[in-house]
């Protein structure tokens, strides 16, 4: 091949010339060389272009034309853009284009091209460097793609330096946030903070993903308008390698909407409807609690079960709207006289049960006699006078609560048949 070439040189430019071919067959780029004609054929090329599967002795005995492997995609824009480079006054130009390597594979080539002109400005030669660039197009592809990706989810996604301060957000984050792109970009994350969590929640983020770690979180956040949102956020520590500081990236999604109906529904759960105090379930539960509490620490409670007298007889009378008018004035009137400590529930129907927390026997009975009195003096809204009656019992450690329940419940049954609003202990 490079008799071919260097058929012209002698002597010391010949040297020359092979030296300088030897340190470009070690690079990657390939050079070339053209006398233009009608056909435009390399008359010298770089041995290293058999990186495409071609030796240079294909090309430079025209085996195989450098146009032949030219993408199909791109051979009419290879071509005008020769044509037109050619044709310019122009010594320099460049072209991005894609061949068909001999095993079929794809790569991106850099051309730049440099024209020697006659003194009429017609291009006589025509020499090039070429460079694949595939790596960096599809670096930059994936890059670009990445970056779409990014913009466009769902999810917002910002990212900050080490000291909090955003250098990246997402549409997503100005949708939500309700800052724009500029008054976010160099802020502190803190413009997001609704002071609903303590300094101790922030340490232990920013102690977890300083250390390297990721850091997964529902936090409440702050929008400009003030209002406050849930966003399940996991943050990834990412080591910059070309300024070597560390960055985060921060992924988070709404979930305010999910954590409303999930208090809705926990609420739902364990409330009842009509008088919005504890129901059935969540009392067993606290009686459960209650339970497990007192074998712990050996304290105990006190329950206390109560229904209302012959309340058939308010419904019979005036109506079921006014007997729930009375349920829930009762109710209110009880709370009114617990402590913050006590739970109180609707056990059923005219049913009711609190719990006194680390009360005894007598305290309880205090409490029940209090209960029953108020009840007794008070007209249920301003008009209709009711009584209850009151079964009491105190928790013995290590007693089910099968048992307890059955003792109150027999209290209460006594306290019936004894005549109604009393309060009876078993
Ligand atoms: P006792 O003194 O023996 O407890 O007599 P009582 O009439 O209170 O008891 P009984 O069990 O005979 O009747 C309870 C009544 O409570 C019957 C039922 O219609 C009424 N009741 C139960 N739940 C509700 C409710 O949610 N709203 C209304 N308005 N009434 C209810
Ligand atoms: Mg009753
Ligand atoms: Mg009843």
């Amino acid at each position: 091949m490079k008799n071919i070439v260097l058929q012209n040189y002698t002597g010391d430019n010949c040297k020359q010339l092979l030296e300088l071919t030897k340190l470009i067959e070690v690079s990657s780029v390939i050079v070339f060389s053209c006398i233009i004609d009608y056909e435009c054929e390399l008359n010298y090329i770089t041995d290293n272009v058999s990186q495409f599967g071609y030796s240079a002795e294909d090309f430079l005995l025209h085996k195989v034309h450098y146009k032949s492997i030219i993408h199909d995609a791109d051979i009419d824009f290879f071509s005008k853009s020769l044509e037109d480079g050619l044709r310019s006054n122009k010594r320099k130009f460049s072209l991005l284009h894609r061949i068909i390597t001999a095993d079929g594979t794809i790569r991106w080539l850099d051309v730049k091209f440099l024209v020697e002109r006659d003194e009429q400005g017609c291009a006589k030669s025509l020499y090039g460097a070429i460079n694949d660039i595939t790596e960096i197009v599809e670096k930059e592809n994936k890059a670009k793609l990445l970056a779409q990706a990014v913009e466009q989810s769902d999810s917002l996604v910002f990212i900050t330096d080490c000291n909090g301060i955003i250098s990246y957000v997402n549409d997503s984050v100005i949708e939500n946030s309700g800052y724009s792109r500029e008054e976010l970009i160099g802020s502190k994350t803190s413009i997001f903070k609704s002071g609903k969590h303590n300094k101790e929640f922030y340490y232990n983020l920013w102690r977890t993903i300083l250390s390297g770690q990721n850091y997964n979180n529902i936090i409440i956040n702050k929008k400009k308008n003030g209002k406050l949102y849930y966003v399940d956020t996991s943050i990834t520590p990412i080591d910059d390698a070309y300024t070597k500081s560390k960055n985060f990236v921060v992924r988070a999604t709404n979930v305010t909407r999910q954590m409303k109906l999930e208090k809705k529904l926990k609420n739902l759960a364990t409330t009842d409807s009509l008088t919005q105090i504890y129901n059935r379930y969540k009392i067993n539960t606290e009686i459960e609690l209650h339970i497990a509490r007192s074998k712990r620490s050996n304290t105990t409670f006190s329950l206390l079960m109560f229904d209302i007298d012959h309340f058939k007889n308010i419904n019979d009378s005036y109506g079921h709207y006014v007997g729930d008018l009375v349920l829930k004035d009762l109710t209110r009137l009880i709370q009114t006289s617990i402590r913050q400590v006590d739970s109180f529930g609707r056990w059923g129907g005219e049913e009711f049960m609190l719990i006194l927390d680390d009360t005894k026997k007598e305290e309880a009975l205090n409490v029940a006699q209090k209960i029953r009195a108020l009840v007794e003096q008070t007209a249920m809204s301003g008009h209709y006078n009711i009584t209850v009656s009151i079964g009491v019992g105190e928790y013995k450690i290590a007693e089910r609560k099968s048992a307890l329940l059955e003792r109150v419940d027999q209290a209460l049954y006594e306290a019936k048949e004894g005549g109604r609003n009393q309060v009876v202990y078993r």
